[in-house]
């Protein structure tokens, strides 16, 4: 998938996580999250991040291939449960967890389109989920539109405002107090 596809999808994914309350509504994890949808790509230096790093992108493509390594989903997966056992749950809850959310839409929308090495280190056999859909073509926006709709979708449908700003219910002895205070203006 081309950087502006991986860009509106981590975007969507993001503010979906934050209405489901998964990730904390909190502005720098957008941006965090939208890094995130960038990262795997640094393996190019065909890439919108690679380009800006060829250094890196360079010695990364040489070292794993391009969609190796860093298209990883079990490399995610531990990597998140060290974050997880280092600094606790709540670690992934802000702009660390957005970002692991971004480049995993990454990974997963990467599956249709080519494939990547979802298991390395272990297997460096590729992975791929529908292998017709070529990078940047007509396939591509076929496929991104359904997923945004979804991701829309599923943030429109989702828990609604953070539980901590809803208005906590009236106390019943205050609730009391009123009614008393109604009757004697009343008599
Ligand atoms: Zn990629």
């Amino acid at each position: 998938m081309t950087g502006r596809s991986h860009l509106l999808i981590g975007g969507f994914a993001v503010l979906c996580a934050m209405r489901w309350h998964i990730l904390s509504p909190e502005p720098f994890s957008v941006c965090t999250g939208l890094l995130g949808s960038l990262l795997p790509d640094i393996d190019t230096e065909r890439s919108m991040l690679g380009c800006r790093v060829k250094f890196l992108s360079r010695f990364l493509a040489k070292a794993f291939g391009h969609r190796g390594l860093t298209h990883s989903g079990l490399m995610l997966l531990v990597i998140a449960a060290i974050s997880q056992g280092l600094m606790g749950p709540e670690s992934l809850r802000g702009p660390w967890g957005a970002l692991l959310l971004g480049a995993a839409t990454h990974i997963a929308a990467d599956l249709p389109t080519g494939g990547c090495q979802f298991l390395a280190p272990l297997s460096r056999s590729r992975l791929s989920l529908w292998p017709y859909v070529r990078t940047g073509g007509i396939g591509e926006i076929m496929l991104l539109v359904p997923i945004l709709c979804l991701l829309g979708w599923a943030g429109f449908s989702g828990k609604g405002p953070v539980a901590g700003h809803v208005p906590p219910p009236a106390h019943p002895s205050r609730l009391r107090g009123h009614v008393l205070k109604d009757i004697s203006f009343s008599s």
